[in-house]
């Protein structure tokens, strides 16, 4: 029986894999990888190594979760070493937790290597902090898969508070529902919000706006692509260093 490294592979940036996962890559037996993954990691890979996409597309399942564990599983049952690498951190809305319980209940071994996040790392690329000293004191992230209106939320949206940076990933389309939600709860309607597509990679763009038209400007992004709502926004002024 073979070992799952569930492993990152940072935000978009091949050199902003770790050594770590570089490493266990150049050994893989097999890589299990997602959309999110630089393609350009494959090619470090040995002679033979073998490919399973399993990949989703905006929020489309390619294949159930289930079913991606099971491929993981079963994987390990025939090779030595299998690379589990999934975008940005594996532990961060990447359900590498999930996979992991699937292989320990199977007595399958595995280990994690955390992956540098898009939450930080891409605000980081188009020039905002996520926390910077006078500005905000926290940063939260948060799931945009649930849309604002859905009853029984888990988010409690009551608790949003002004001066905090709130980031959510996988939210780009529920920008405009976000956005409403926000100003709803009694958010100022011009608090700064930017939306950064395809961040650290050549193509970048960044959107941006405040909670009252954020959706508008930023409609005709292409995902991925996150939302980052503060006032550390405007640092971006003096910050933009990968764009220009
Ligand atoms: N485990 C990943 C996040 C998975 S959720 C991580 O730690 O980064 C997928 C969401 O991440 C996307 O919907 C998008 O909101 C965000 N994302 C990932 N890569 C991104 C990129 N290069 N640019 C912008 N957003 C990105």
């Amino acid at each position: 029986m073979g070992i799952v490294y569930l492993t990152g592979a940072g935000p978009g940036d091949m050199e902003l894999l770790t050594l770590k996962a570089l490493k266990v890559i150049r050994k893989a037996d097999v890589i299990i990888y997602d959309r999110l993954a630089n393609p350009d990691i494959l090619k470090e890979t040995k002679e033979g190594c073998e490919f399973i996409y399993v990949g989703k597309e905006d929020g489309k399942h390619t294949l159930p979760q289930e079913k991606i564990n099971e491929v993981i599983y079963q994987s390990a049952l025939k090779y030595e070493t299998v690379v589990r690498l999934k975008g940005g951190d594996p532990f961060v809305f990447g359900r590498g937790g999930e996979e992991g319980i699937y292989l320990k209940e199977r007595g399958v071994k595995f280990e994690v290597i955390p992956g540098i996040t898009s939450a930080i790392a891409v605000p980081e690329y188009a020039g905002i902090p996520v926390t910077h000293r006078g500005v905000a004191v926290s940063f939260r992230v948060v799931t945009g898969h649930e849309a604002p209106n859905k009853l029984q939320s888990q988010i409690d949206w009551n608790s949003f508070k002004t001066d905090e940076t709130i980031i959510f990933l996988m939210g780009y389309h529920n920008l405009e529902k976000i956005a409403n939600k926000l100003m709803e709860i009694g958010k100022p309607k011009n608090i700064p919000c930017a939306v950064i597509s395809k961040g650290t990679t050549n193509e970048e763009k960044t959107v941006i706006g405040t909670l009252e038209n954020i959706a508008q400007k930023a409609k005709n992004l292409q995902t991925p692509a996150l939302i980052v709502v503060g006032k550390v926004v405007n640092l971006r002024e003096k910050l933009n260093w990968f764009e220009e």
